[in-house]
C-alpha cells in the first residue's frame, strides 16, 4: 500500500470520527442494540494483496445484509442465468424490508438485495443444495480464509424472535408461488446467513474476488466468471443501498453493499475493496459515518469508477 493511500484513509478517518451522528442502532434486532454505537473502523485491501486499516477495523461486527451478496454469488455459481426468472435486477426505490412492490410484481422481488429478494435466493439455495446452511458457510469460509467461521446463534436467535416483517415477506411470496420450500426453513436459513460476523479487514478480503474478475486473491481460485462478476458489481451499484443507492453512487461512486450492523463494503474493480463499520444508521438503514468516510476517501483519492 502506498503511503499516499495510507494517509488518505487515515485523514478520512480523522475527518469522519468527530462528525455529529444522529443515526440509530438497528434495535429491531435486539442483539444489535448491545453494540457500542461509537465504533468506527475502515480497512482497504488492494488487489496486489497489500492492505491497511484504521480505528476499530479489527473488531468483529454483524455483517447482516452484506451477506446477501455472498449468497447471491453462491446461487449464481450453481444456477447461472436461471435465477433471474425468480428475482429481478431493478432498483426497488423502497426500504429493505418493504412489502409494497411484491403484490404489483406477482411475488418476484425487485432485486436480490432487498429482504424479499434475499429470501427467494435462500429458497433457491435450499432447493438446489444438499445442505444449504452448511454449504453456504463452507463457501464463505473459503472466500474469507476464516476456517472456523460460524453463524452467530445469539444474533440469529434474536432476529428469529422478532423478525415479523421477514416472516410476513416470506409467507406473502409463498402465497404468490415464488417460495418452493417450507417458509420456516427458508427463514431459518435467511436469519443464519445474516448472522455472520467479520471485522473490516476480513470483510474487505472476503469481497476481493469481486474486484479481481471473480478470482480469489490469495490462490487465484475462480469463484465466478468475469461476466457473473460484472453482474454482481452492477447490482451492488444499482441496488446495494436500497432507496439510497443513487445517493451512494452520487457521493461515493463505487459498487457496494450495506448491512444494518453498520457495515459497508465497497469496491473498485481491478484495484481495491474497502470495508467500513460504524453502527449508527441513517433513516434508510445505511451507516451514516460509513458513507461519509467512503465519500471522503474517493473524493481525496479521486478514485471512483466515474
Ligand atoms: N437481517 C436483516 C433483516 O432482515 C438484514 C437487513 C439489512 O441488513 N439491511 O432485517
Amino acid at each position: 500500500m502506498t503511503s499516499n493511500f495510507k494517509s488518505i484513509i487515515e485523514n478520512a478517518y480523522q475527518h469522519t470520527k468527530p462528525l455529529k451522528d444522529q443515526g440509530k442502532l438497528a434495535t429491531y434486532i435486539p442483539e444489535l442494540a448491545n453494540v457500542n454505537p461509537d465504533k468506527l473502523g475502515v480497512h482497504m485491501t488492494k488487489i496486489d494483496g497489500t492492505s491497511f486499516g484504521v480505528g476499530d477495523h479489527l473488531e468483529k461486527f454483524s455483517i447482516q445484509s452484506i451477506a446477501k451478496v455472498l449468497s447471491l454469488a453462491l446461487a449464481v455459481k450453481f444456477l447461472g442465468e436461471k435465477i433471474w426468472t425468480r428475482v429481478d435486477v431493478e432498483p426497488s426505490g423502497t426500504k429493505f424490508d418493504s412489502l409494497l412492490l411484491l403484490e404489483t410484481y406477482k411475488g418476484i422481488p425487485r432485486n436480490p438485495f432487498v429482504n424479499s429478494g434475499a429470501i427467494v435466493i435462500c429458497d433457491i439455495l435450499i432447493s438446489h443444495l444438499e445442505n444449504a446452511r452448511e454449504e453456504f458457510l463452507e463457501f464463505v469460509r473459503d472466500l474469507s480464509d476464516i476456517p472456523n467461521l460460524t453463524y452467530s446463534d445469539n444474533i440469529a436467535d434474536s432476529e428469529k424472535a422478532t423478525g415479523y416483517r421477514n416472516v410476513a415477506l416470506c409467507n406473502f411470496i409463498k402465497s404468490l408461488g415464488n417460495i418452493k420450500n417450507d417458509p420456516a426453513e427458508v427463514l431459518d436459513f435467511y436469519f443464519d446467513m445474516c448472522s455472520l460476523e467479520m471485522n473490516c479487514e476480513q470483510l474487505s478480503r472476503t469481497f476481493s474476488f469481486l474486484a479481481n474478475g471473480g478470482k480469489k486473491l490469495n490462490d487465484g481460485k475462480k469463484i465466478l466468471t468475469s461476466s457473473q462478476t460484472k453482474r454482481l458489481n452492477a447490482l451492488m451499484l444499482t441496488c446495494g443501498f436500497y432507496d439510497e443507492s443513487g445517493e451512494f453512487a452520487f457521493k461515493v461512486g463505487l459498487p457496494g453493499k450495506s448491512g444494518v450492523g453498520g457495515g459497508i463494503v465497497a469496491l473498485y474493480p481491478n484495484k481495491y475493496t474497502m470495508a467500513v463499520w460504524s453502527p449508527r444508521l441513517n433513516a434508510n438503514g445505511n451507516s451514516f459515518k460509513g458513507m461519509k468516510l467512503l465519500e471522503d476517501i474517493t473524493t481525496h483519492s479521486e478514485m471512483s469508477i466515474f
